[in-house]
């Protein structure tokens, strides 16, 4: 059975657009993982820790048979590849890769959470989300995209995030 899945990814060292081209080449090269799709690409303000590069980020559509563990391996394997380290919190990195969404499922477990526990606040995942599919629908609570992305830009406007 093949499952949709949202992955996001972010980039704020050195050609970031070129790091994310390379991310992208590489998830499409994971047997039983196809690209659907892909959103624009958004340059936006750090998140957390704002001493830092502004990042190039993306969403994209992928269909796969392998299960949420083992896409996260293969995603967490990628970012190895690609030189990440992880001594910093929050802090540049080469390329990121997180599941968003995985099919319907709800994932509670320590390594991987489904939905991504942080992507309700974060613009730079939500808007280009929604390029992809505006009628998107949580699993978890059934709440509507449109309406989490309504109340985040009530919050806190459309500040640091534009379409490159
Ligand atoms: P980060 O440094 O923000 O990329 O976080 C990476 C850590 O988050 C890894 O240890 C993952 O096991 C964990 N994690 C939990 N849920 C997810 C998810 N949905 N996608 C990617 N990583 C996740």
């Amino acid at each position: 059975m093949k499952n949709i899945v949202y992955i996001g990814l972010g980039s704020n060292i050195g050609d970031k657009k070129g790091r994310l081209e390379q991310a992208r080449g590489m998830i499409a090269g994971i047997g039983d993982v196809k690209i659907i799709q892909t959103s624009s690409l958004y340059l936006t303000s750090p998140w957390g820790n704002p001493d830092q590069e502004d990042f190039i980020n993306q969403v994209i559509k992928v269909s796969t048979g392998l299960p949420a563990g083992d896409l996260l391996d293969r995603l967490q394997q990628i970012e190895i590849k690609m030189g990440r380290q992880r001594n910093v919190k929050w802090g540049p990195r080469t390329i990121d890769l997180d599941i968003l969404l995985y099919g319907d499922e709800v994932i509670d477990s320590p390594e991987l959470r489904v939905p991504h526990p942080h992507m309700r606040e974060r613009l730079f995942v939500l808007i280009p989300l929604r390029e992809i599919n505006a009628d998107l629908v949580f699993p978890d609570d059934g709440v509507k995209l449109r309406e989490v992305l309504v109340s985040v830009l009530d919050r806190e406007e459309n500040r640091g995030i534009r379409k490159i």
